[in-house]
């Protein structure tokens, strides 16, 4: 082992990981069964730069979707990215007031930006909009009832369904009328002295047709008001901005239901809001103590990062308006414009004699459980190869030190252009030239 640790070829894996951890490994390369000290220690270099090469990558997503929760939600805007960069390198002011030189509130970074560009009383930002309903339903309802319909017991992505957090704050369900119908007489119906809360959930990623029927804001408000409880709608998606101009009609801001009467408003800070993981409860300033007071509320307070880049985003959409942010530059992007790009792209993999590549018609959403099935269209690059299939071709470029994410179609890989940031396309046609 000395002798192998003194030799040239270790010294260079010495520097990248560190002389005990070389030795371990070089160990398990023994037991591996290699013999001659060049094998050893290249095999042992090719274990350890596996096992510390980072997993969570930057990646560049071809799907279509803008708010993908598996390819982490919205890019920051570039100034909460430098207020990132500005926060993580040294101390700084996260409970500090510098002006008065005693202890601060981190709440206080971002509170009054918050109420101010939803025009709410009271704003707090938790983890998410998972630990916002929780907190929530716990300091407002734990040992009493939540009235919800039946047709807003939902589940949202893999993990979050309403009954079982409901469950985990120690309030139990009140299920008022039924999935495809619930009127303001079936809420009436189903109150009693044991309700604490009306909780209605924005219908994000399903829709319900046909036969259906649900009260309007303005009754539920006025219902919740008589009967002395508060009303809690979790919208969800932080829509600032109504979405009209992409063709999805009615997906409401969060203004608006504040508006409509909502005593309390919870909803993600990265879908379209495109800020950083968070959760924001935005209301009732009364309602909104008695959230921030609770224990459960230290359980899921944001950390420094998270506030900075938060009270960055709140502020460009002040001063600029949603053109700030690469979702929305992205989604308003022209159709000639990526026509161009994908020309582009093409002629760069062009060299490549076995690839196919053509600019095809597709359709992009927002995800992140904006509207269902409101589509808009985009362009994508519709990818063949003369020996690999779609699928092959698929499973290499997300191999690649930073994965491309497309989709499998009709017998083709495509690559949506519209996600992809025109910074990144270079590096897709690097990418597909390199398919052979
Ligand atoms: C996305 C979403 C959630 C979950 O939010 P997280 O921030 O991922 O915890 C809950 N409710 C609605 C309506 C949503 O759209």
């Amino acid at each position: 082992m000395d002798s192998l640790l003194t030799s040239e070829a270790a010294a260079d894996a010495i520097r990248l990981f560190g002389r005990e951890t070389l030795k371990q490994e070089l160990r398990r390369a023994i037991a591996r069964g290699h013999v001659s000290p060049e094998a050893l220690i290249a095999s042992a270099r090719d274990a350890l730069s596996r096992h510390f090469s980072p997993s969570l990558t930057r990646a560049i997503n071809a799907t279509g979707v803008l708010l993908h929760t598996n390819l982490g939600r919205a890019p920051l805007c570039p100034e909460a990215r430098e207020a990132l960069r500005e926060v993580s390198g040294g101390y700084s002011t996260l409970e500090y007031d510098a002006e008065k030189g005693e202890r601060g509130k981190r709440q206080d970074h971002v509170r009054a930006l918050a109420c101010d560009l939803f025009g709410a009383p009271g704003a707090l930002a938790v983890n998410n909009n998972a630990a916002a309903l929780l907190l929530a339903m716990t300091a407002l309802a734990r040992g009493r009832r939540v009235l919800v319909s039946r047709g807003e017991l939902v589940a949202i992505g893999g993990s979050f369904k309403i009954p079982e957090i409901l469950e985990a704050s120690g309030a139990s369900l009140a299920e008022v009328g039924t999935t495809n119908r619930t009127t303001i007489d079936d809420y009436r119906r189903s109150l009693g002295p044991e309700v604490a809360l009306l909780l209605t959930v924005h219908p994000s990623n399903y829709e319900i047709r046909g036969y259906t029927a649900r009260p309007e804001p303005g009754e539920l408000a006025l219902f919740a008001r008589e009967a002395g409880i508060p009303w809690l709608h979790d919208q969800g998606t932080g829509c600032v901005e109504p979405l009209d101009d992409f063709g999805i009609a009615g997906e409401p801001t969060v203004a608006q239901c504040l508006a409509d009467g909502a005593d309390l408003v919870t909803f993600s800070g990265d879908k379209l809001l495109c800020g950083p993981q968070v959760g924001l409860v935005v209301g009732r300033k009364d309602l909104i103590a008695l959230l921030a007071a609770h224990p459960v509320a230290r359980a899921v307070r944001p950390d420094k990062l998270t506030l900075a880049a938060l009270a960055a985003t709140l502020a460009a959409w002040k001063r600029t308006g949603r053109d700030g942010f690469p979702v929305y530059r992205a989604a308003t992007a022209a159709i000639v414009e990526l026509e161009q790009r994908g020309a582009r792209i093409a002629s760069l993999a062009g060299a490549n004699r076995e690839l196919g590549v053509a600019v095809a018609p597709s359709e992009a959403l927002f995800g992140g459980g904006t509207s269902p099935e409101k589509r808009f269209p985009s362009r994508a690059l519709r990818v063949s190869h003369s020996r690999l299939a779609a699928e092959e071709l698929a499973s290499r470029l997300r191999q690649r030190k930073t994965p491309i994410v497309g989709r499998v179609e009709t017998g083709h890989l495509w690559l949506d252009l519209r996600t992809i940031s025109p910074e990144e396309d270079g590096e897709v046609g690097a990418a597909l030239s390199e398919l052979r």
